[in-house]
């Protein structure tokens, strides 16, 4: 007897965006900062009380109402996940039949393709411009033309920083048949979501996660927000104790924190312009081929031919970022103020030792 892995899975590799221990970590979008000792404390007695031995609460409820509270929303709502990625996979595989149409916009989040493809969804992509804007034109008329069953994309965009308005949000949702799947992973960032009226929608979900302004992703927490026909669905189809019991706890803690999150959420936005400003004066001195992408994320994007060497460098001292070889460009997370003149010192040096004197 033998047994061979179906075609569809087996060359596929774990996901391991990076290995071995850098001592500044830009590369992963996380929050730079971790959990205070006032929140640590409670969640030292969120532990104490925890009944170990009892499977969690299956609707999440406590967590939802936390989390739904802090944004303003109606809990009936939201469905809770193991981080938005346990969502993003339920929605590829539960939410279509086989063989349905995604349609994703690429560059941009990984996951929607490799979800989809996994599910055996056939994928229709389209390719972003120069400026990496979504042409929401060009969404909907592809969407109609070839009748797709569900659109993802995010907003803002992971990789690239950019986004559309709530209005261009609005009115794709409103010109397609397909189900639109909007990841407002870093919406906290910017002021352009449509979250508050994501249940007015018939054919509308949107995405969060405790990931990134919210600073947790070490519990993985996400939520989708959709109508009460959809969050029936998406309830009904999620696995019944998906977020476990201490993630509930924590989550519903961390979320009645607002001042403190907003204030976080604050400085990080103050921390990515600074960085973003830094970049944009490092390639005026040295006029390097960097085409720098102004976010409204926590972490800028650099299309640059030198992606990989620098990458590379920066790696070999110590800096984890992002490298994508496939549109060869950079994405660094903003860190804190330190880590940032870190970054800004080692690229320089890099620029310095390598591209300068090969220039010259
Ligand atoms: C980080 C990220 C997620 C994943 O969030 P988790 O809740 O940690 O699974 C989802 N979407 C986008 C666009 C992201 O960048």
């Amino acid at each position: 007897m033998s047994y061979t892995l179906c075609e569809k899975v087996r060359d596929l590799e774990p996901y391991e965006p990076i290995s071995g221990t850098y001592r500044i970590r830009l590369d992963a979008n996380e929050s730079f900062y971790n959990m205070p000792d006032e929140i640590k404390n409670e969640i030292k007695e969120i532990i104490d009380k925890t009944a170990f031995n009892r499977y969690p609460d299956p609707l999440a409820s406590d967590v939802i109402k936390s989390f739904s509270d802090f944004y303003g929303i109606d809990p009936e709502t939201v469905t809770a996940t193991n981080g938005s990625d346990e969502m993003l996979y339920i929605l590829a595989s539960a939410m279509l039949q086989r063989n349905s149409k995604v349609l994703v916009i690429e560059p941009d989040f990984s996951m929607y393709r490799f979800y989809s493809s996994l599910s055996e969804n056939q994928v229709i992509a389209i390719q972003k411009p120069d400026s990496l804007k979504i042409d929401v034109d060009e969404v909907i008329k592809t969407a109609n033309d070839n009748n797709v069953d569900m659109i993802i994309f995010s907003n803002p965009c992971n990789p690239t920083g950019q986004g559309i308005t709530a209005e261009e949000s609005r009115r794709l949702v409103k010109s397609v048949n397909a189900l639109v799947i909007l990841d407002e992973a870093y919406m906290d960032f910017w002021n352009q979501s449509v979250l508050q009226e994501a249940a007015q929608y018939d054919n509308l979900i949107v995405l969060k996660t405790s990931s990134k302004a919210v600073g947790s992703a070490a519990i993985r927490l996400g939520f989708a927000v959709a109508n009460k026909t959809l969050t029936k669905a998406l309830r009904a189809v999620k696995s019944p104790y998906n977020v476990n019991t201490l993630t509930q706890e924590i989550g519903t803690c961390i979320f009645s924190h607002k001042e403190l999150l907003t204030e976080r959420r604050n400085t990080i936005v103050k921390n990515t312009k600074e960085l973003y400003g830094k970049l944009l004066e490092l390639k005026k001195t040295y006029s390097l081929p960097f085409n720098i992408y102004e976010p409204c994320t926590n972490f800028v994007y650099i299309r640059t031919e030198l992606s990989y060497p620098l990458w590379q460098y920066l790696l070999d001292n110590g800096i984890a970022i992002r490298y994508f070889k496939n549109d060869s460009a950079l994405r660094i997370t903003a860190g804190s103020q330190e880590e940032n003149n870190e970054v800004m010192r080692y690229i320089e040096k890099y620029i310095l030792e390598k591209y300068v004197s090969e220039n010259r």
